[in-house]
């Protein structure tokens, strides 16, 4: 079992398989997109493989795949298929955009892969297209609905971006009134690689449930894990929920159980900080799966309590992208 230096249980991987994306979502990285790694930078489905193998002994039993675009990686399906098949691991999940996902629709359910978070900012066309700045609602949209009507355990999310989707806040909870999908509300975060300014958060969780509110007073709060990062509500006759995430207020720190793992293997132990070590090479050099485990026990080992304690050892960690982390 993987256990951090302030005791807590580190059962859940959040694996980027690449930092490549067919959108540009100007909360995400600039137009012209951010300097992608080499692709021999990038972690082979070799080394994919072995990384989740060897972490599932170590413990993991939640592997969410992240990117990128996840579904950008022409090889993930084989990588899908061998997680499927590790005996322990409980939970496969993906973070995905849905544009490219519909050809494996069918697959995934083959596979036992039910869990399906998916990025949408907003549900009318001409804002979907300014913030991605790419002009694939139609597909998303139709892929949302077929993943929730094929009976995908299918969780919206939604960034809150001050001046350009707070209209969309309504529209996409009105989702919930008919299908049986969690939207959630994410706090931006200064991930961006410097494609927006970020000074100040201007609309946090208390202030975008407030707005919720003021359409929804009777709104009431649920019982949520407590690993979890959403602070979730339903909304009496709607089928589904809606969730708000802290992710810039950090309120749920104290309970983290997340290890990240970069597309380009960077081992990170909290969103707000820099790399504690890259198992890329090290993978390369070292054919013992021990000298693996062990660089990932002494990252576990040394986390800061919080992200904002994190945060303080590091200049510069804002001018990141989130399509290099994860997310
Ligand atoms: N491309 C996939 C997608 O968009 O779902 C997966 C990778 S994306 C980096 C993972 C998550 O990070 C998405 O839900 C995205 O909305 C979120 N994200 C990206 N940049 C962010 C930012 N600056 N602040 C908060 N969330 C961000
Ligand atoms: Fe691509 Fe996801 Fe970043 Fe949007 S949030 S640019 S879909 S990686």
């Amino acid at each position: 079992m993987l256990i951090d230096n302030h005791n807590r249980v580190i059962n859940y991987l959040r694996l980027a398989v690449t930092d490549r994306c067919n959108l540009r979502c100007n909360y995400c990285m600039p137009a012209e997109g951010i300097d992608f790694a080499a692709r021999d930078h990038l972690l082979s489905m070799a080394e994919l493989k072995r990384l989740s193998k060897l972490l599932v002994e170590e413990g993991i039993d939640k592997i969410r795949i992240t990117g990128g675009e996840p579904f950008a990686r022409k090889d993930l399906m084989s990588l899908l298929r061998f997680l499927a098949g590790l005996e322990t691991l409980k939970d496969i999940s993906i973070t995905t955009n849905a544009t490219l996902i519909g050809p494996y629709i069918e697959e995934l359910k083959l596979l036992g892969i039910r869990n399906i978070n998916l990025s949408l900012d907003a549900i009318t066309r001409e804002r979907f297209k300014n913030i991605t700045r790419r002009d694939q609602f139609d597909l998303v949209y139709e892929n949302l609905i077929r993943l929730i009507t094929e009976g995908f355990n299918v969780r919206v999310n939604c960034i809150v971006l001050d001046g350009q989707n707070i209209e969309e806040i309504y529209e996409l909870l009105e989702l919930t009134r008919h299908y049986p999908v969690s939207v959630r509300f994410l706090e931006e975060m200064p991930f961006n690689g410097g494609s927006r300014t970020f000074n100040k958060i201007q609309w946090d969780f208390r202030r975008i449930l407030k707005h919720i509110q003021v359409k929804y007073p009777s709104i009431q709060k649920l019982e949520s894990e407590p690993t979890s990062t959403s602070i979730n509500y339903s909304i009496p006759g709607h089928e589904g929920t809606f969730g708000l995430i802290p992710s810039f207020s950090r309120t749920f720190c104290g309970s983290c159980n997340r290890l990240r793992v970069s597309a380009t293997g960077d081992i990170i132990t909290c969103l707000y900080g820099k790399p504690r070590a890259n198992v890329r090479d090290l993978m390369r050099l070292e054919p013992e799966d021990d000298a693996v485990k062990q660089t990932f026990r002494a990252a576990i080992g040394n986390r800061s309590k919080t992200g904002f304690e994190e945060q303080e050892k590091y200049k510069n960690v804002f001018k990141n992208s989130m399509t290099s982390i994860g997310g």
